[in-house]
């Protein structure tokens, strides 16, 4: 790609862009560029909000995905009439590059890039699917050189018996149909089914109905994928072009995967080291994730290993040094365990997280994506997102009880027809949107001032912003 000022893109490249091997050459203004990352952006986070939301793969997440996506890629081209130059087709491949790049540098980022791009082809097929009858795939399977032989109607009803027997009952019917063709695949190809029990194996063939190739190519993309992206992290660290590179961030950012990639790193609060004697103080301004996590500290002096986990790092990204994070998760658990047992238990737990123990990595604060798609809380865990692992009741109960725990009078009495809306929301699994709402209401600012929250530190930060000026 290059880059120029006006908006011209002549496209010399015909590859299909099934697994994006090749990228589009041609010119591209930088304003381009990043208008359709973000259009891209945009759907793979439809992707997971969806997946969350009505489960992925359910008919429910399909159509709602076909109406995000087509919303998404409708309301832009009606804010950048010039976008209608380049085809979707064109779109799709020079966003797959973009982000790529943007996406290469943590495991983290890698692996968000690499899931919800393998559902969106899973998405693409399904779609192609009902539209034109297996096209799509067969285009694929021919593009990548997979040209399996089908077994002759002969051979299939010779081996009828072993393949019904090799498959759920549910899909008889559908393998005995004779317009199933069956393929004759190296079983290495199929792992997925092999350990589903899906499928007939004999002397290292697999057998697979065509219904399931979809298996086949999904593997092969995710290897591609991960080894690309690997790739690209060794060849981003030479790009020099000051544009592009901030591009790339701004990509980032945009996600504000950026988190993970050390935005909320250790840092320190109006320039002073954080103190375990402050956060009582300052947790006025933490979301109610943390402040939930916070309160039950308190009350029980200990927490479960994702609660300590999800907390400490938080604790760490605002400026907690190591030797303060001790004393602090000491205070607590030395009420209701002896000091040997916390040294014993604990402390390692905490110089972990600090990356003086273990393999010595420096952990970063949870992003919301990290804590909303993380481990599910059990009974007497408190990690999480209220506003996805909540029940109702209780949630309605914590944002209650969050304008007036500390005699909080610097905050708004949230009123209990906002704590609806709030409810209401996160029902609808806009979990950040309905944080976003509290911190509006908690602030008592306008819906249009209040940050889209994507982070808990940011919460803290914003809100810590709001609280300087009001003193001020
Ligand atoms: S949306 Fe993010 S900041 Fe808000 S409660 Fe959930 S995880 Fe915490």
């Amino acid at each position: 790609m290059q880059f120029q000022n006006d908006n011209e893109f002549k496209s010399t490249n015909d590859t299909p862009n099934y697994f994006y091997k090749s990228p589009p050459s041609g010119l591209v203004s930088i304003n381009d560029f990043n208008i359709i990352a973000y259009e891209r952006l945009q759907i793979l986070y439809a992707i997971e909000i969806n997946g969350f939301r009505f489960g992925k793969y359910s008919t429910a997440y399909y159509d709602a995905l076909d109406n995000e996506i087509r919303k998404i890629r409708k309301d832009l081209t009606i804010k950048y009439v010039h976008l209608q130059k380049f085809s979707e087709d064109l779109r799709d491949h020079l966003s797959h590059f973009i982000l790529r790049l943007c996406f290469c540098k943590t495991e983290d980022q890698r692996k968000w890039f690499i899931s919800n791009e393998v559902e969106y082809l899973k998405y693409k097929l399904n779609f192609h699917d009902k539209i034109s009858n297996s096209q799509y795939m067969k285009s694929i399977m021919e593009h990548e050189n997979l040209n399996y032989i089908p077994l002759t109607l002969e051979e299939k009803e010779f081996l009828l018996k072993n393949l019904i027997n090799s498959t759920p009952k549910s899909l008889n019917n559908k393998l005995k149909d004779k317009d199933t063709d069956i393929l004759k695949v190296p079983f290495i190809e199929i792992p997925e089914l092999i350990r589903k029990r899906r499928v007939y194996i004999n002397k290292g063939w697999a057998y697979v109905p065509k219904y399931e190739l979809i298996h086949i190519i999904i593997r092969r993309f995710r290897i591609y994928l991960s080894y690309i992206l690997t790739y690209t992290r060794n060849y981003i660290s030479k790009i020099k072009d000051k544009r592009l590179l901030s591009l790339i961030e701004g990509g980032e950012q945009m996600y504000n995967g950026a988190a993970d990639n050390g935005k909320y790193q250790q840092k320190t609060i109006s320039g002073d080291n954080l103190t375990s004697n402050d956060i009582e103080k300052i947790s006025e301004s933490f979301p109610l994730c943390m402040l939930n996590l916070h309160k039950n500290l308190l009350k029980d002096h200990k927490l479960k290993h994702w609660g300590r986990m999800q907390y400490g790092l938080f604790l760490k990204g605002l400026g907690l040094p190591m030797s303060e994070a001790l004393k602090f998760w000491q205070n607590e658990f030395i009420k209701v365990i002896s000091l040997e047992n916390f040294q014993k238990q604990y402390s390692y737990n905490v110089r972990h997280m600090y990356g003086k123990e273990g393999k010595k990595a420096d952990y970063t604060p949870y992003n919301c994506i990290k804590v909303i798609m993380g481990a599910t809380p059990g009974p007497q865990d408190f990690h999480g997102c209220p506003f996805k692992h909540m029940d109702v009741s209780v949630l309605r109960q914590n944002i209650k009880y969050e304008t007036n725990p500390f005699q909080r009078s610097k905050f708004n009495k949230i009123s209990d027809t906002q704590i609806e809306e709030i409810v209401s929301l996160a029902q609808s699994s806009h979990f950040q949107i309905a944080c976003s709402r509290h911190f509006a209401y908690k602030h008592n600012i306008t819906m249009e001032k209040a940050p889209a929250i994507n982070h808990p530190n940011q919460y803290f930060e914003e809100s810590q912003k709001i609280l300087v000026v009001q003193i001020s």
